[in-house]
């Protein structure tokens, strides 16, 4: 194997055995209905490529923000836009500045194309260190915001800072950005070096299809498209995206169970003696009053699959948990009820 990837470990990969998951932060209405539609009506010609840069989906999601197709770039996931945005503007050996705590998958990206990360501290409550970021000398910075595994999003001055300051290319990943007041998209024209990765895996509930986009200024866009592997988007789900955008409602709804049922969930773990983190996204990290093990384990048990992130350095005996409709959460409190109560 290659030198720079022979330490690499799989990705995460559990046995799911019908288990209700709380582990992925999909959005647990279900199927994005429009797109289901979409696919049931489809008889398409399986023997023609689908539009080289998936046009049809660039001209839905400039529509959506009032931007212009030009400021897209469409790909198989935001992992793919991550991976392009890599392949675009490191060069082998350059430092790639990733924040910690944050998505462990940015190391890897910035490692399979070459790069050595520099990691930055977050700050105690898990905002941006700007000025050691601006001072790395790194060619790229990956920030998250909403951030994953925290929830919380990145204050947005903090970003126009780091904009102005940081040599490089900053991608903002918005994976979560749907659920949260601030996004970075509507000021993809005022900075030369800005990308937002969003992605149609989370609030758009369609993490099977695989799709994700950057938006950012029309230059940058065009390097990336010119290094994205042609055809990277299938059809049918540059189709069904496109449906699923022009139905706006079902967001709307998701967004409205999440403002509900985040604050219900967060206080039903502090009963719990749990210490939940502030969270902007449809997800929860809170430190375990018990062992992250035995409650993940545990939980896995009784059919409920968590995310346990409680061996990490700063999220010490720290899970995290979708935030699931109202009989989800009920259910998930109270097994939790059972497993805390049978062990303090
Ligand atoms: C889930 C997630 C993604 C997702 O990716 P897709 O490849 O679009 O499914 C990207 N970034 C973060 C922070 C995520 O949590």
């Amino acid at each position: 194997m290659r030198s720079t990837t022979r330490d690499f470990k799989k990705y995460y990969s559990p046995d799911v055995g019908g288990a209700v998951r709380m582990d992925t932060n999909t959005n647990v209405l279900g199927s994005n209905p429009a797109a289901a539609e979409y696919l049931r009506g489809q008889d398409i010609d399986l023997n023609e490529y689908p539009v080289t840069y998936s046009d049809n989906l660039r001209r839905a999601l400039a529509s959506l923000y009032g931007l212009d197709m030009e400021n897209f770039v469409v790909g198989s996931g935001s992992d793919e836009i991550l991976d392009v945005a890599f392949k675009t503007f490191t060069e082998w050996g350059d430092d790639c500045l990733v924040p910690y705590p944050s998505y462990t998958l940015y190391d890897y990206f910035a490692q399979m194309n070459g790069g050595s990360v520099r990691h930055s501290e977050l700050t105690e409550d898990f905002q941006l260190d700007v000025d050691d970021i601006a001072s790395s000398g790194a060619r790229i910075a990956i920030v998250a915001s909403p951030n994953n595994p925290t929830g919380n999003s990145l204050r947005q001055r903090d970003m126009e800072d780091l904009l102005a300051r940081f040599e490089g290319i900053v991608v903002v990943d918005e994976a979560y950005g749907e659920y949260s007041d601030s996004s970075m998209i509507p000021r993809v024209d005022e900075f030369d070096n800005l990308v937002v990765a969003r992605t149609f895996s989370k609030a758009y509930a369609m993490a099977a299809l695989r799709v994700g986009y950057a938006v950012t200024n029309r230059d940058v866009s065009d390097m990336m498209n010119s290094v994205k592997i042609p055809y990277s988007l299938n059809g049918l789900s540059e189709g069904a995206a496109i449906a699923a955008v022009r139905d706006q409602g079902f967001i709307e709804r998701s967004k409205k169970m999440v403002a509900e049922e985040r604050p219900r969930l967060a206080a039903g773990l502090s009963a719990l003696g749990f210490e939940p983190f502030p969270s902007d996204s449809n997800f929860i990290l809170a430190r375990s009053p018990i062992g992250h093990a035995a409650l993940t384990a545990a939980l896995k048990e009784r059919g409920v699959l968590i995310r346990d992130f409680g061996s990490k350095r700063r999220l010490e005996n720290c899970v995290r948990f979708t935030v699931g409709t109202g009989e989800m959460n009920s259910e998930l409190l109270q097994k939790i009820g059972d497993i805390v109560g049978g062990r303090r």
